[in-house]
């Protein structure tokens, strides 16, 4: 297998990056080839703009999607996203590992998604849910934060954390047609001791020598809707 993770934390020495080195070890150890791409230590270009591309179907008024389509069949395309979208395309695996900031990503990591799953290539047209450019492959998300595991799930105060990873799991990793896995997540990380965060750290390795055997969360699937997208009865 093949597995490319990206990493988004300002801090190298964050707990955040132990995450991703215990990926890397894990993955490797298994045997499998891993390509990391750490923004922060790369100085990603987080902002999509008209400057992504060397020449424009349109000059005037930039519809960024279009310009991403054609920039990809054109060579005209920034040649960071470009790397970036080769790495995407080469891997089996896509594990985007971050901290929770705002009930979200951070904006370096948003914005890596925002430029590299490009339009045309990841999805476009009906090409999204089981349809979009990248079926075939699997996709999970690593992440830390602050809160505790019980301010999280039905009726808790923050409410399940697959509704707050909602616009990742399924605005973008399932939209464009990665089986989704479930989230592994580090609860309140900064509060606790060494010895608990080394648990996560365990306990994440564990849960990546059995990711062959896991079954992805469920999302729609367009042969259950009609041509304009109304669900079948
Ligand atoms: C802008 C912003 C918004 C935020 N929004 C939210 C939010 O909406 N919800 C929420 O819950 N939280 C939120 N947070 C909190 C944030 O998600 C957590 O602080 C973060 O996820 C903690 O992970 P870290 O990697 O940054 O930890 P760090 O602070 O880097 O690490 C915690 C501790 O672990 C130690 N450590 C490092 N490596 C290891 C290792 N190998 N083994 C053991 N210990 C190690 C470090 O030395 C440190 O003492 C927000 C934070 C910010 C800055």
């Amino acid at each position: 297998m093949k597995a490319l993770i990206v990493h988004a934390h300002p801090e190298p020495q964050s707990f955040t990056a132990a995450l991703r080195d215990q990926a890397v070890a894990t993955l490797e150890g298994q045997g499998h080839e891993v390509k990391v791409s750490d923004l922060y230590a790369m100085q990603w270009n987080p902002v999509a703009s008209a400057a992504d591309f060397s020449s424009r179907e349109n000059p005037e008024y930039l519809v960024y999607a279009l310009e991403q389509r054609l920039g990809v069949k054109k060579q005209s395309i920034a040649a960071d996203i470009q790397g970036e979208l080769d790495k995407l395309l080469w891997a089996d695996l896509l594990i985007l590992n971050f901290p929770i900031f705002w009930f979200s990503a951070p904006a370096m990591l948003k914005g890596w998604i925002d430029r590299v799953l490009v339009s045309g290539v990841c999805y476009g047209g009906k090409r999204f849910y089981d349809q979009g450019g990248l079926a075939g492959k699997r996709a999970m998300v690593t992440v830390t934060l602050g809160g505790r595991e019980h301010m999280f799930g039905e009726g808790a105060i923050h409410g399940p954390l697959e509704d707050m990873l909602r616009p990742i799991l399924r605005g973008t990793l399932a939209y464009v047609g990665y089986d989704v896995l479930a989230p592994f997540v580090a609860w309140h990380v900064p509060y606790i001791s060494a010895e608990a965060r080394q648990d996560f750290l365990v306990g994440y390795a564990q849960r990546l020598q059995g990711l062959a055997d896991e079954q992805p969360l469920v999302f729609p699937k367009l042969e259950q809707f009609d041509e304009a997208l109304y669900p079948l009865r």
